[in-house]
């Protein structure tokens, strides 16, 4: 058989602008075929979500669709990479004569996948099999970004900011964004009802291996049967329209992003997370296709996608992050962690409208509102004086766009425990907050039926004005001041 190539799709569910495929296909003349493994072990893990893992399921149907209408196929089993691909590798020579001439996949950042990709990669040295890994979830990677050769990554966003921008704008950099153009164009196309030519020539069937028997459609059909949420169309052409949804709402982005009522986001975070779509596409698309000059709305939004890259690069340098708090001195904070206060925040019924709108939202939708994640995050750490780590695990449970980079970032930013994190003296008062960024109270009477009548001026602190709504959980100011304390404890 001729040479032929192997990709491990993990988090980067899509083809167009996919780096590692594009160097599989030229180096095998189209004859390659996708895997993707799946780790059992995954639906016990911590952070386990049915409406996300569902999300995720129906990205890789999308893709495995796309790869069989170009040529190739995905091969989606359930068993974990470690013990699975040395077993396909070993069956792929049996049958084919020859191990794949190239494995690839694409990088991940999460401590987890570093340790699993560490092995995988000895196990094909072992066995002389080449392989290639390429950057493809970040823009720019950690390595490619110090403060000075061998000084480390920053730890405070605003330089990390000013270096990130000046890399991107380096030309090699810049031809890495304006290299996304042909797959754009390619999503375009297939927008546009195009029939695709046939890139790839090589199929699973066709090479024959049938004790592997497809895993994909039993556990979409397991997993449906406990989603409790709408989910979202799912795939690249999904996570593009989404993008070009987004362009006629990013010239008010600057002002209307901190409106949780107004549908002012790009909702890109779910895609984002599984790689159907990249910010390097991102980027490309909005660079060309929308401004030739740039305007404070489009610093903004990528301001926030720097804030993402920001976090895995923390992640990445910082990998105790995941268990502890980024700054030594608060890992001894003494947590009220009161079981009734925290089943309230999750519920929503903590008689403070505006948190009890956000974790309504979060329990219906499975997504929250940049904003009021900042606000019911602050909230439980500050007011309630719960571990942001119950918090930071309650939101992996709901959030579709649940991410270990970001999720502990954003909890460790509203904790003060996290690099570069709101000062631990900067409470958010969650009745100024509703007022100001819920003015109308219109998200509030979206989430909060019981609420729709009321007049505006009482809808946000019900209590001061004898509107029947459960009484506050927590006094804020007493709760204030009780935080202050316990910050300024550690010195
Ligand atoms: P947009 O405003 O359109 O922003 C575009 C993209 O930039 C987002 O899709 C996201 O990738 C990135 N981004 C925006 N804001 C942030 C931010 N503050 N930090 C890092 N990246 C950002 N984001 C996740 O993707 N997954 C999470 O699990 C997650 N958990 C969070 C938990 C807390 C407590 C907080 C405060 C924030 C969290 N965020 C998380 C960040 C942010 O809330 C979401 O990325 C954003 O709300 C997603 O909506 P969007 O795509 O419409 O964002």
């Amino acid at each position: 058989m001729k040479n032929y190539g192997l990709h491990w799709f993990r988090r980067d569910l899509r083809v167009a602008g996919n780096k590692a495929l594009q160097k599989q296909l030229s180096e095998n003349n189209g004859r390659v075929v996708g895997i993707f493994c799946f780790d059992k072990e995954f639906l016990s893990r911590d952070d386990f979500s049915v409406n996300r893992f569902q999300l995720f399921m129906n990205s890789i149907l999308e893709l495995q669709k796309e790869l069989r209408e170009l040529g190739s196929d995905l091969l989606v089993l359930d068993e974990g990479p470690k013990s699975l691909l040395p077993k396909i590798l070993e069956d792929l020579k049996k049958k084919t004569g020859a191990y794949p001439s190239l494995v690839s996949w694409n990088r991940d950042y999460e401590p987890f996948a570093r340790e699993r990709d560490e092995f995988i990669s000895e196990m094909l040295k072992d066995k002389s099999i080449a392989f290639e890994t390429f950057r493809d979830h970040l823009i720019i990677e950690p390595h490619e970004l110090e403060k000075a050769p061998g000084k480390g990554g920053y730890q405070v966003y605003s330089p990390f900011a000013r270096k990130w921008l000046s890399i991107l704008h380096q030309p090699e950099m810049r031809k890495r964004v304006h290299s996304q153009q042909k797959g754009l164009d390619y999503l375009e196309s297939r927008l546009k009802a195009k029939a695709s030519k046939k890139l790839f020539s090589l199929s699973w069937d066709e090479i024959g291996l049938k004790k592997y028997k497809d895993s994909l459609q039993n556990y979409i059909k397991e997993n449906a049967k406990k989603v409790d949420i709408e989910i979202p169309d799912s795939g690249s052409l999904a996570a593009y329209k989404v993008l070009k949804d987004f362009t006629s709402k990013l010239d008010n982005y600057k002002e209307d992003r901190d409106i949780p009522s107004l549908f002012g986001t790009s909702r890109l975070s779910m895609h984002l997370k599984n790689g159907s779509i990249t910010t390097a596409q991102i980027a490309q698309y909005l660079d060309l296709k929308i401004y030739t000059k740039k305007t404070n709305s489009q610093d903004t939004f990528f301001s926030e996608l720097i804030w993402r890259e920001f976090y895995y690069h923390i992640l990445y340098r910082n990998p105790h992050v995941e268990k502890l708090e980024f700054l030594e001195k608060y890992r001894d904070l003494s947590w009220e962690n009161n079981k009734k206060h925290f089943e309230a925040w999750k519920e929503g019924r903590t008689g403070f409208p505006i948190i009890d709108a956000g974790m309504r939202e979060l329990n219906q939708t499975g997504w929250m509102h940049n904003r009021v994640r900042m606000i019911v995050a602050s909230f439980l750490t500050k007011d309630l004086l719960i571990d942001w780590r119950w918090g930071e695990k309650y939101f992996m449970d709901k959030l579709l766009d649940g991410d270990l980079a970001p999720n502990n970032g954003g909890w460790q930013w509203a904790a003060s425990t996290g690099c570069d994190p709101q000062p631990y003296f900067r409470i958010f008062n969650p009745w100024s907050q509703s007022k100001k960024f819920d003015p109308k109270g219109e998200y509030i009477r979206k989430y909060i039926p019981e609420l729709d009548n009321i007049d505006t001026k009482k809808l946000h602190e019900p209590i001061l004005h004898h509107v029947k709504y459960p009484e506050p959980i927590v006094d804020h100011k007493e709760q204030r001041e009780k935080a202050l304390a316990l910050y300024k404890s550690q010195g």
